[in-house]
């Protein structure tokens, strides 16, 4: 399906030294919130916003002898995530105890899949430009527990605890070390997130929290990535550094620019990089250490003993597989091939599904490209300009259907065609009925339109032998019987017509 576009591989980021040139190299760790109303192991709310400590169950705040129940619909959006990054799905996967004490998690452990992820190797197609587009392979996906949150700065003295996100479950997504730039990167989360939008197993909201990245980056020299994946051997890239916790996409992009310069000065300096998880500051635009590989935790995995190992069979996978969504890729690839768009624009109407789905609604049995270049120059535009999302629209794909309608029978112009837009817009109704009540009907009479013509070279007779001299300036003649005829005038009818009386 997607073999038409084809695309060549973005060249790598190059940052100049002191002395010579460097490369990059990122691998994102990303967890994404599954869409579900009920958490992992338990039946308590997911719900975004609500009172804190309302949504803990009781396994949640791991009372004794609570045991965890896996949520099927977790699994079942792990594995339609997994179908939707084309990737292996492991019929048996198993979940570890990852230990570690902190005051927002209760249990003391983490339940994640560290041995054997439910999802395994996969790919994301990241588009950088028409044509131009880096394939960035999954390594695998795991189901894991989200933490509580702590909060420290609502209480001088006091630090307080809110559960309600414990034991919400979470994908941890996580690339190979194939993207070599900020907006490589950036770009990467964004088609995960529209990815996972699309399948509806993931919001995305990065301002919630909904979809956060752990973002690796090393530098290395040009020439080190292709040796490394040729031989798969990554001892010939450099010491990474994890910057933790990011969940904006311009700041992962300014982390990644400043950590690889930092790094690119120390070793230009003589020193070494040690591999560390380091936190980006906004506000100072620069990374600094959270704790080094020294101080890292020892988690003492081990297979968690209240759950057993998690069988799925494949006709279930199967199932799911068939109920899948078309995929951003697919879809623009469909509008490419089928309605003539341009890459740019189908990939405009593909970013989120809801506009897709508006523009299908407009473009069915009409023109493609006439549809698109009218939902998105002017109905976009309009929302853009009024901080509307597709869904506040005033004028519905019908609506705006029955303007394209009636351009297509030539009814009206495409002047017209734009007052009444605005009409729909701001009054609403229906588009051939508002056409008729106020006239707005082009004049394709022709021998309305002659008559028009006639007067005006009639009128103009020094005008005539300017055009006659030159057939450029005919259009002056076809602006003035537009002018004549208050713009009802078919533009084209009238072209032809100044052409043939001025004998062009
Ligand atoms: P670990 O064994 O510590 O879990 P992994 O090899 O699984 O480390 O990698 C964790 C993340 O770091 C992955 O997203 C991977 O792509 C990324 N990564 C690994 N090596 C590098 C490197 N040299 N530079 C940048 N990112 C890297
Ligand atoms: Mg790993």
């Amino acid at each position: 399906m997607l073999d038409h576009l084809s695309y060549t591989a973005p060249e790598p980021k190059v940052i100049a030294g002191a002395k010579g040139d460097w490369e990059l190299v990122i691998g994102l760790e990303v967890h994404a919130q599954v869409a579900s109303n009920a958490k992992l192991f338990s039946g308590a709310s997911t719900a975004f916003g609500a009172e804190p400590n309302s949504n803990v169950s009781f396994v949640d705040a791991a009372m004794p002898g609570m045991l965890p129940v896996i949520n099927e619909f977790c699994v079942a959006q792990a594995v339609r995530t997994g179908l939707g990054l084309k990737a292996q799905i492991n019929l048996m996967s198993a979940f570890d105890r990852k230990n570690y004490f902190y005051p927002d998690l209760p249990q003391g452990y983490q339940i994640s899949q560290l041995y054997h992820p439910i999802v395994g190797e996969g790919e994301i197609i990241v588009d950088m430009a028409p044509g131009v587009a880096r394939r960035v392979r999954i390594e695998r996906i795991h189901l894991e527990q989200d933490a509580g949150k702590s909060i420290h700065d609502m209480d001088p003295a006091l630090s307080f605890v809110d559960l309600n996100r414990t034991g919400v479950a979470l994908m941890e997504i996580v690339s190979r070390p194939d993207i070599r730039g900020p907006e490589e990167a950036a770009a990467y989360v964004a088609k995960l997130r529209q990815i996972m939008r699309y399948l509806g197993t993931c919001d995305g909201n990065m301002q919630n929290g909904n979809l956060r990245a752990d973002v690796n980056v090393s530098v290395c020299k040009p020439g080190d990535y292709e040796r490394y994946q040729a031989t798969g051997d990554h001892s010939v890239l450099g010491t990474r550094c994890e910057i933790k916790n990011m969940n904006s996409l311009r700041f992962i992009q300014q982390a990644i620019e400043y950590e690889a310069r930092r790094q690119i000065a120390i070793i230009e300096d003589g020193g070494t990089v040690v591999q560390e998880t380091r936190l980006y500051d906004p506000d100072k635009g620069e990374t600094r250490s959270m704790r080094s590989k020294e101080e890292a935790h020892d988690y003492r995995y081990f297979p968690d003993p209240d759950l057993l190992p998690l069988e799925i069979e494949q006709g279930w996978v199967d199932d799911i597989a068939t109920g899948m969504p078309e995929l951003p890729d697919e879809k623009k690839a469909r509008f490419v091939q089928e309605l003539g768009l341009s890459e740019y624009d189908a990939g405009v109407l593909t970013a989120e599904v809801e506009n897709a789905d508006f523009f299908e609604a407009v473009a069915k049995g009409r023109d493609g490209k006439q549809a698109a270049n009218w939902v998105i120059n002017e109905l976009f535009g309009r929302l853009n300009k009024e901080g509307l999302s597709i869904g506040e629209s005033p004028v519905s794909a019908a609506q705006l259907g029955g303007v394209l309608d009636l351009i297509a029978s030539g009814e009206i112009s495409g002047k017209m065609a734009k007052d009444l837009f605005e009409i729909v817009w701001t009054e609403g109704g229906e588009p051939a009925e508002i056409a008729q009540a106020r006239g707005m009907k082009q004049v394709t009479d022709l021998g309305a339109i002659e008559a028009a013509v006639d007067q005006i070279i009639a009128a103009n007779p020094a005008q005539v032998e300017k055009a006659k001299a030159n057939p450029k300036l005919a259009g002056w003649f076809t602006g003035q019987v537009l002018k004549a005829t208050g713009g009802k005038a078919n533009p084209a009818a009238v072209n032809e017509m100044v052409a043939k009386k001025l004998g062009l």
